[in-house]
This record gives structure tokens, sequence and C-alpha cells, in this order.
């Protein structure tokens, strides 16, 4: 996304489409967190780590063996939510 933004503003010719554009690919990509809100841990197999030897395993901590991570664009929600929640109280 960072190179298509990067290739794109080198050939625009007015940078104002961009406050246009930016808020829309914005909610845009929060709409496709709020669906999709875990990306897959980088950190293990599936949520288990393999010792050395390939027969043990562990979970992983990273994501607490369920081998996904939450999206950053989710913890955004969450926490968008998590204000609008305390704003009502
Ligand atoms: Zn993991």
């Amino acid at each position: 996304m960072y190179a298509l933004i990067a290739a794109s503003s080198h050939h625009s010719s007015s940078p104002g489409i961009w406050f246009l554009l930016l808020p829309a690919l914005t909610v845009g990509y929060l709409i496709h967190c709020a669906i999709y809100p875990f990306r897959p841990c980088r950190r293990c197999d599936a949520g288990r780590l393999r010792s050395a030897s390939g027969k043990a395993w562990r979970y992983c901590r990273h994501c607490q063996g369920t081998g996904g991570q939450l999206r950053i664009g989710r913890r955004v929600l969450t926490g968008l939510k998590t204000t609008r929640d305390r704003a009502k109280k």
C-alpha cells in the first residue's frame, strides 16, 4: 500500500486529491479489519513453536497459541469503541 501511494503521488499533479482519497482508504482499511481482524502470526506455525528436534512443541506466546494476531486496524477500532463506550457513561 505504501508503494502504491508513493508511486501514485509521483505522477499526481494535484496533491489535494489525497485529502479525499486518504480518508476513504483509511475507512476501507478499517472496514476490512472489522471483517478480517486477524493476520497470521509470524513467530510460529499455527500457534505452535517447535523445539529443535521437531518432536516437542509449545504454544506460541505472541499469539497465545491461536496462530493469529490482531491487525493494527482492529486495535484502532477496539480503541475507538472503548472511547465511545466511556463517553456514554
Ligand atoms: Zn504465534
